[in-house]
């Protein structure tokens, strides 16, 4: 079975330690055929490219701003950015969107603007964007506030299959079915596997396997059994087989479909 880690932090200093080894061993081994490094503040971008560089066969990069990071880029970084966009490592524009968990060190106004300007880099760029909404407890209205933006802000064109995915998928159907009604994948990860989340696993079974991607966000949110350990994309066959034991289908089956939205989603072979 061949995997791909739609959602990773590899050049996280968690990984300093080992990240050669784990990039051309451990991965293959478990049967990774792809790692998407996410760059999401001005300071990762270029590492973010030199680890697609220097990897040129497993990892691509997206890059973009964490909406927590909004106080740190300033209007300089624009041009940088639209300029860095079109290097042929870059499959994305992410992980943008809205989080409302961090309202203190990253004010409401400054994460609107933010994901404003970003939606129309990609407007610009024409990239699929990966989405990250947090939302504060049981308040929903951050995905509102989302699907608003992207209603008035965001054209959906792009030269991939998809406009984009809503990473970390941890939301009600209801949720669910906004972000697959603007045609966006849903991304899959240890969230999925916890116990107390019942709600997710049922919003992503009626939302179905076809409309699903995995990822780890690693070295964060190991899977169920692993909890409070390191999470790297090795950890990705772990997470498919909770899925597919809850969606009732072989591990084969979810391997190759969510394998193949991967690559139709970032535009990869
Ligand atoms: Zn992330």
């Amino acid at each position: 079975m061949l995997f791909m880690d739609s959602h990773a932090h590899l050049n996280d200093p968690a990984f300093d330690t080992d990240r050669d080894f784990l990039l051309t061993h451990t991965l293959p081994q478990a049967g990774l055929v792809g790692s998407i490094e996410i760059g999401c503040a001005p300071n990762e971008w270029e590492p973010a490219l030199a680890l697609a560089a220097d990897y040129p066969q497993l990892v691509h990069a997206v890059l973009g701003v964490h909406p927590e990071y909004a106080p740190q880029y300033h209007p300089e970084d624009a041009p940088r950015l639209t300029q860095l966009m079109k290097d042929e490592h870059v499959v994305a524009l992410g992980e943008i969107g809205l989080d409302y968990t961090c309202l203190t060190e990253s004010p409401l106004e400054k994460q609107h603007a933010l994901f404003i300007h970003m939606l129309e880099l990609a407007n610009q760029v024409q990239k699929p964007i990966v989405l990250h909404v947090r939302r504060e407890n049981e308040d929903y209205s951050v995905y509102q506030d989302c699907f608003s933006a992207l209603k008035h802000h965001f054209k959906g064109k792009t030269t991939t299959a998809y406009p984009g995915v809503l990473h970390c998928f941890c939301a009600r159907y209801e949720e669910a079915k906004q972000a697959l009604d603007q045609g966006f994948l849903l991304g899959i990860n240890g969230c999925f596997t916890y116990k107390k989340n019942e709600y997710i696993r049922e919003a992503v079974k009626k939302a179905g396997l076809q409309h699903i991607i995995l990822e780890t966000d690693c070295p964060y949110l190991s899977p169920q059994g692993k909890r409070g350990e390191r999470n790297d994309p090795s950890n990705i066959p772990l997470i498919a087989q909770w899925t597919a034991d809850y969606l009732n289908v072989p591990v084969e089956t979810l391997a190759e479909i969510t394998t193949q939205n991967t690559k139709r989603l970032y535009g990869l072979q």
